[in-house]
């Protein structure tokens, strides 16, 4: 059987476009290849959405093609949102390429791979649930739309992933019945903005109500929510059940109204910071994470402490903290970039600290707390350790025998390193948390 291996670079969204292709691949026979140099396909699934991430892609691209040499017949497939950037121009930059798919096309994919093997019939029926492949054992990714009409200036999604597309409610619901079927206990709603979800009179809000009546399903989470899009009705919902996770990411991405303006964002500081009150109104608990990116074209350094007095007074439970890389064909890439790489990392480190130092203190805070925990994957090499994750987004260490994947537990919070809680079981003893 031929078999195929992947590496995927990005998002969640890409995740699970990399989990529907390899199902697509196993519905037509092929297994699933131990190491690269052993498989007679490697999907490359790339990210665009900054420069590092093209580099880090496109070097991992050139060792795969130089490779293929080894293994006679080997095929080298790129998709996603360089391949959608790129186009074939990917392939004549890297030679050994063979096919090139971009993100739009991603929906398409079963008949490009029908029309790349059009002698294999598509005879491998559904994967076994052994074989599926999700986030954890317990969690798993469940797409509910595709691409963006948001076109902040500094973004490329628009541009590779095309326009928002929803998904219908029913084939959503196929979805999360299928993967509960087979274990999962937690599914992920991704999207690059969920919020604005609406299929055929269905918004977002209405599809959380469907999806929390699903039998078996025990724990909802979603991601992206855009501020400008996030309603009370939406956290109203999120409050009305034990099974919406307390988390919400809501990127801020500045403290400045002016660079907010220019980043095309839709909201200002004083809003975002109502936003949250809204929030916290409703959720007390809730985990509130965000990114932030600084070194904006023409962002003063006055404009920069804007951002860390909003990190500051947000007091987000993690953030994903970036400094600002000009992406071609964006608005942004027309803006003059004012700021030198020394000053950008100068910001952003200095960010990542005023950073460390909260999620550490929320972390802190934790301890002594009762958490509801999903236990999601043994901890690598150690018997009785497991890591899992509370009804917020915390990750949290548990030794103890007798759990599985995909059991919710009580514990408590017995000690933080600062970015994992150390819990126990009630009648679980802890070892040292110095192992961490
Ligand atoms: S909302 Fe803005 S940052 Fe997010 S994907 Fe759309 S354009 Fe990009």
């Amino acid at each position: 059987m031929p078999s195929v291996y992947f590496q995927t670079f990005g998002c969640q969204m890409n995740a699970a476009d990399s989990d529907a292709v390899r199902d697509l691949l196993f519905r037509r026979g092929f297994t699933l290849g131990a190491t690269h140099d052993e498989s007679d396909l490697i999907v490359v699934n790339t990210c665009s959405v900054r420069e590092a991430a093209e580099r880090r892609a496109k070097s991992r691209i050139a060792e795969f093609a130089r490779g293929k040499k080894r293994r006679r017949g080997q095929r080298l497939w790129v998709i996603g949102c360089m391949a959608q950037r790129l186009g074939d121009a990917l392939a004549a930059e890297i030679p050994g390429v063979d096919l090139v798919v971009g993100a739009g096309q991603i929906g398409r994919m079963d008949e490009v791979i029908d029309a790349q093997f059009p002698a294999r019939p598509a005879d491998g029926g559904d994967r076994p649930p052994s074989e599926i492949f999700s986030k954890t054992a317990a969690s798993d990714f469940v797409p509910i739309m595709r691409g963006c009409d948001n076109f902040c200036a500094y973004c490329v999604v628009p541009y590779v992933r095309g326009r928002e597309q929803s998904m219908p409610y029913d084939d959503i619901e196929a979805a999360v019945k299928k993967k509960v079927d087979a274990g999962i206990k937690e599914v992920t709603f991704l999207g690059q903005n969920v919020n604005s979800y609406s299929h055929n009179g269905i918004d977002f809000p209405e599809l959380l109500r469907g999806m929390a009546r699903i039998g078996g399903l025990e724990r909802i989470r979603f991601t992206t929510s855009h501020p400008k899009d996030c309603t009370e009705r939406l956290i109203d919902v999120m409050a009305s059940s034990r099974k919406f996770a307390s988390h919400i990411h809501l990127p801020a991405q500045a403290g400045s109204d002016r660079v907010l303006g220019l980043m095309n964002r839709g909201y200002t500081s004083s809003s975002y910071v109502g936003l949250l009150d809204m929030i916290r109104k409703h959720i007390p608990y809730a985990d509130i994470t965000s990114d932030l990116l600084v070194g904006f074209p023409t962002e003063s350094g006055a404009e920069f402490r804007e951002t860390l007095e909003l990190a500051r007074e947000a007091r987000f439970t993690a953030a994903f903290m970036f400094a600002y890389s000009p992406r071609e064909g964006t608005a942004a890439a027309a803006m003059p970039e004012t700021i030198d790489r020394t000053e950008k990392m100068a910001r952003l480190s200095e960010l990542i600290d005023l950073q460390t130092g909260i999620t550490r203190e929320i972390y802190d805070s934790a301890v002594g707390t009762e958490l509801e925990v999903l236990i999601t994957e043994r901890q690598r090499k150690r018997d009785r350790a497991w890591m899992g994750q509370d009804a917020g987004c915390k990750r949290v260490l548990i030794n103890c025998d007798g759990l599985e994947s995909g059991m919710i537990i009580k514990a408590r919070a017995v000690g933080s390193s600062g970015m994992t809680l150390l819990a126990e079981k009630k009648q679980c003893f802890m070892s040292t948390f110095k192992t961490l």
